[in-house]
């Protein structure tokens, strides 16, 4: 910790969440880059603060963490031809539209992607990227450089689809890359990028698409080369009953099965979606310490189904909480996800499954999908990452407990973000982002894209 820097105490604010039973009532301290205190209701920062941001009309919770995205779909929203039709259609009728993704396209997509997270209070955020056609060999390297660029953090996933319809998978052989050069690809990217320890702004990690996307030999080779590099997995599994039929009649095995026959059970391993899984896979998973990213709004909009997260987290999986592609969701705003996931998870489980552990999913449950320690709740020593919510507005009018009324009033936009202790967005702003221009660029490459 830089204990030279000055002390920032972000005082008394009208709630907070600290994902832990610490007290954080009287707001806390920041130093650095870093949480440096709680103050606890009524208290005062153990050592003197030069500056302090009173915090009165805000909602304080840990920066919110998105586990599973595809940027680069935001240039395909709500787009007629996949509007209204499950996952493998929908992927059938996008794939060709993907194919043609170009490096200025996909840099305008990250942008937007970004810049909405974070004006939905998210501060870290994971990218399944796996569209490399010719001329966007660089995809990953492009969207590092824009992470960078705009102050979050993100876990980039080197993605992959090596088996085409010629071979009896889905992607069109025009989408689909070699087993070489996409593992050759994913150690170029793990040296270029990869950051390990606190505080790491990017992360690499590899994620061969679904089991009706890759091979079996890019899932087991992966899997040795994130060993050898300490990177983590990611991919989607048991997403919907399709693919499960899939897994069947082409190896002869449930998912899981087929997960665990190419060395993926472990607790490396983060799974997109995980819905339809049995009891004894579910026990499987936990034991293995495999992670969920789960996926609401996605699942409802393509009738995926409704992933069991309070059996995973009873079995030990840990569940954190993503937007998925901005083509089956069509919005990357974290806070309204945590919502999302409430209430689909109170019509599977019941009325009383508290805001607050919806809340935990998009925080700290979501950290310990992308297996990091240093951020994900408010303690000393975490990453000063933090989402600042103003209960303003007609839609908190009337409105009593401020946490709850986060979630069941629909609070969508944060008010103050900080990542790392900079501030990102102020005034419900991104300083410096010409938003208006922006979204002039990118629905114009949107447009371009879809046109041919
Ligand atoms: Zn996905």
């Amino acid at each position: 910790m830089n204990t030279t820097a000055p002390r920032l105490w972000i005082k008394n604010p009208l709630a907070v969440f600290t994902a832990n039973d610490l007290d954080a009532g009287g707001g806390l301290v920041v130093c650095g880059d870093r949480i440096a205190e709680l103050v606890p209701a009524g208290g005062q920062p153990l050592q003197p603060c030069e500056e302090v941001y009173d915090a009165g009309r805000h909602v304080l919770l840990p920066g919110l963490i998105n586990t599973h995205h595809h940027f680069y779909q935001t240039l395909t929203r709500a787009w007629g031809p996949a509007a209204d039709v499950p996952l493998f259609p929908w992927l059938q009728n996008l794939y060709p539209v993907w194919a043609r993704l170009t490096p200025d396209a996909l840099e305008l997509a990250v942008e937007v992607a970004l810049a909405e997270l974070l004006l939905s209070g998210c501060t870290t955020a994971a990218d399944h990227h796996y569209l490399f056609p010719d001329g966007l060999q660089d995809a990953v390297d492009i969207e590092a450089s824009v992470v960078r660029r705009m102050g979050m953090r993100a876990t980039l996933t080197r993605g992959s689809m090596t088996l085409g319809e010629d071979d009896g998978g889905l992607p069109p052989r025009s989408t689909v890359q070699r087993a070489d050069v996409v593992l050759a690809d994913s150690e170029r990217l793990i040296r270029a990028h990869h950051e390990a320890g606190p505080g790491a702004v990017v992360q690499i990690a590899l994620a061969p698409c679904s089991p009706f996307s890759v091979t079996s030999e890019v899932m087991v080779e992966s899997a040795a080369l994130a060993e050898r590099h300490d990177v983590r997995l990611h991919t989607h599994l048991a997403e919907t009953l399709d693919e499960e039929d899939f897994c069947r009649e082409k190896y002869g095995l449930r998912t899981v099965d087929y997960l665990e026959s190419v060395g993926w059970l472990g607790d490396r391993t983060w799974l997109g979606h995980g819905i339809h899984f049995d009891d004894a896979e579910i026990a499987r998973l936990g034991a293995a310490g495999t992670a969920v990213a789960h996926c609401p709004t996605s699942n409802m909009r393509l009738a995926s189904g409704t992933a069991r997260v309070l059996d995973l987290e009873a079995a030990g999986v840990p569940v954190g909480l993503g937007v998925d592609g901005s083509a089956s969701n069509d919005a990357s705003n974290m806070i309204l996800e945590a919502r999302q996931a409430l209430y689909l998870q109170r019509l599977r489980y019941g009325a009383d499954v508290p805001v607050t552990r919806a809340l935990g999913w998009a925080t700290r449950g979501s950290a310990a999908v992308l297996g990091r320690t240093d951020i994900g709740q408010l303690a000393p020593g975490m990453q000063a990452d933090l989402a600042m919510f103003a209960l303003d507005g007609l839609r908190f009018s009337g409105s009593h407990d401020p946490l709850a009324a986060l979630l069941l009033c629909g609070a969508d936009r944060a008010d103050r973000v900080m990542v790392g202790g900079v501030w990102r967005v102020v005034d419900g702003a991104v300083p410096d982002l010409d938003v208006d221009a922006l979204t002039a660029r990118h629905s114009e490459a949107a447009r371009r894209l879809v046109a041919g």
